[in-house]
């Protein structure tokens, strides 16, 4: 035990030190006999206890143990050694930090003893209590993973920022930043990754922010950042320009190399609003927009924003009710076999039949179907209605076998979901379609997007036996990797392709798909067929199916059936 002494009566330090050796503990006592002698030593080292006398000649014990309290050092317990028996004078003692208050006439090594464990003892409880103070101040401020401000101190530090702001005449601005598809990651990766990976995203926004800025977790994939003391807003496009750019670069996952970005939406006081419960509001509003916009990017808030983000958030709102009500439609389109020109297929395209708005083509919910996470649903009603029809259509007309096979419109999506194959295959099983009646589209630019379990769950469809077709082939993205890594069997061409053919007959572009597919042993389909001359170029490049508004734009299932029972299939053209 290392104790300190403090006393200017040589006297009474010899009898305390006397007690103290009498009690056989192991101590190194050290002496001071000025107030000033003891400062020096607390300041030096490390006591265990502190024997402080209190009438010392240039101060009080009081004073001492109050400039004692100053200095940042913890690991002392005080007790306080005086003449007088005043009771007063001990309570302020303890009340200023001392364990313990003791009359120089009652020290005895006994009584010193008990004193001294005693003291030791209450001062490491009250250092724990003061641990868990500080600790519970911590938890309650920062985020307890990424160790930035949480969501109470972003609260707190925002509504007194905008006052500050008003009275100098000062802009605030504020971000808002969330990761997208980080759900994928959490749910393809497991949570342990997905909790690494904001970790590191914390840090790394970390760079560009500004010393006197606040980044702020504030729950979830959702950060925030405070700009304090903008001198002009042109100073936010450099700031979020560098975070996107931060955060663009690859992260390292479990030994796997992952990519991330990141939608920010931008609001300022006192351009957007006034109070922070507003301005939170515009910002997350702007960052709406950067989501729908193709995500990786940054808006300002904006009034004419609002309005369109309030409709799409209507939308949104309908679309969750017409999944429940199943609000949906397919039209069916012909594909026409190039050798026979019959109709040998046909392609189901869904709509929505809104209450209020009419028909609702694809292109208007499927994405955002997708964003909200209903397009499995969706996607299940398809296959199941398909298969229903296919059923209703073989018990009219069982020979419709021999020729029909029909197409099926597939999200990234449902791809990436776990249960897929099975739940094929149980509806298969429960409508008595053959799995090679049926055949997938699925696009390339959902490849891109999709995750690790995708290329098994078309392996799964594949083997199930059916047909997998890659759909809007050559819209820009690496189309022969993926013909090279999955199974697919069959190629729809984009229509850009067909309906690029010039005047001058230079159709280099499907000549060179059509080697290409036939050099791989893969069919083709030739989309978007509208005049006359498009089709003669489909028949002399021998192309395997067209589809297009040539023969039929995508039509309702009694049309449809009407078309294929005609007899011969044959489909006169519309023009
Ligand atoms: P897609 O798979 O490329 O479907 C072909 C689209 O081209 C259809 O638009 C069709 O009406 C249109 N089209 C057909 N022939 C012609 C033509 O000669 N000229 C022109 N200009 N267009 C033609 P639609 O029905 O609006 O569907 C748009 C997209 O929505 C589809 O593109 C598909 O990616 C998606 N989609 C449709 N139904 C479903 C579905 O059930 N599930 C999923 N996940 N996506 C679907
Ligand atoms: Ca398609
Ligand atoms: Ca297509």
């Amino acid at each position: 035990m290392n104790l300190l002494l403090i006393d200017d009566d040589t006297v009474d330090r010899m009898n305390t030190r006397r007690a103290l050796v009498k009690s056989g503990l192991d101590m190194r006592i050290t002496e001071a006999s000025s107030a000033e002698k003891g400062l020096e030593y607390h300041q030096s080292q490390i006591f265990d206890i502190i024997l402080l006398d209190y009438q010392l000649p240039t101060m009080t014990g009081l004073d001492l143990l109050k400039l004692f309290n100053q200095s940042k050092q913890d690991s002392m317990a005080v007790v306080m050694l005086s003449n007088e028996d005043d009771e007063k004078l001990a309570i302020q003692c303890i009340e200023t930090g001392a364990q313990d208050f003791i009359q120089k006439h009652e020290v005895t090594t006994t009584r010193l003893m008990r004193s001294i464990m005693h003291a030791k003892e209450r001062y490491k409880i009250e250092r724990q209590l003061r641990q868990t103070q500080d600790q519970l101040r911590i938890m309650a401020e920062k985020d307890a993973l990424t160790g930035l401000a949480n969501r109470y101190v972003f609260e707190a530090e925002l509504s007194s920022a905008i006052p500050r702001a008003r009275r100098n005449k000062q802009f605030l601005a504020l971000l808002m930043l969330d990761l997208d598809n980080f759900k994928d990651i959490n749910d393809t990766m497991g949570h342990g990754a997905g909790d690494q990976l904001l970790i590191e995203v914390a840090r790394r926004l970390q760079g560009p922010v500004r010393g006197g800025d606040l980044l702020c977790r504030l729950g979830g994939d959702e950060f925030a950042v405070l700009v304090h003391n903008l001198d002009d807003q042109t100073e936010l496009a450099p700031l979020t320009k560098r975070i996107l750019e931060e955060l663009s670069k690859p992260f390292q996952l479990e030994g796997v190399e992952i990519n991330i970005s990141a939608s920010i939406g931008v609001a300022s006081f006192p351009d957007c609003a006034l109070d922070s419960v507003q301005l939170m509001k515009c910002a997350d509003i702007a960052m709406y927009r950067s989501k729908e916009k193709g995500r990786n990017q940054a808006h300002y808030y904006s009034s004419a924003v609002h309005e369109e983000i309030h409709e799409r958030i209507e939308l949104e709102r309908d679309l969750r009710g017409a999944v429940r009500k199943k609000e949906f439609v397919l039209y069916y389109q012909p594909q026409i076999d190039c050798k026979s020109e019959t109709v040998v297929s046909a392609e189901a395209l869904i709509r929505w039949q809104h209450p209020t708005r009419g028909l609702i083509g694809p292109l208007e919910f499927i994405p955002l179907a997708e964003d909200i996470g209903v397009i499995n649903e969706i996607g299940d009603w398809v296959l199941e209605t398909v298969c229903k029809q296919f059923q209703s259509w073989l018990e009219r007309s069982p020979a419709l076998i021999d020729q029909l096979s029909l197409a099926i419109n597939i999200s990234a999506l449902q791809l990436s979901g776990k249960g897929f194959v099975a739940r094929v295959s149980e509806i298969l099983v429960a409508y008595k379609i053959k799995p090679e009646w049926l055949e997938f589209e699925v696009t390339e630019s959902a490849l891109i997007k999709a995750s690790g379990h995708s290329a098994e769950t078309l392996r799964g469809l594949s083997a199930l036996g059916i047909k997998l077709a890659l759909d809007d082939f050559g819209t820009g993205y690496s189309s022969l990797s993926q013909l090279q890594s999955h199974p697919f069997s069959v190629l729809k061409i984009d229509k850009t392709f067909v309906q690029s053919i010039k005047d001058d007959g230079d159709a280099r572009y499907l000549r060179a798909i059509n080697a290409l597919a036939k050099t791989l042993g893969i069919q083709t389909v030739v989309e978007g067929v509208e005049t006359d001359a498009q089709k003669k170029w489909c028949l002399e490049l021998k192309f395997n199916r067209m589809q297009g508004y040539f023969f039929a734009r995508p039509v309702g299932a009694v049309e449809v059936e009407a078309l294929l029972s005609a007899g011969s299939n044959r489909i006169e053209s519309s023009r």
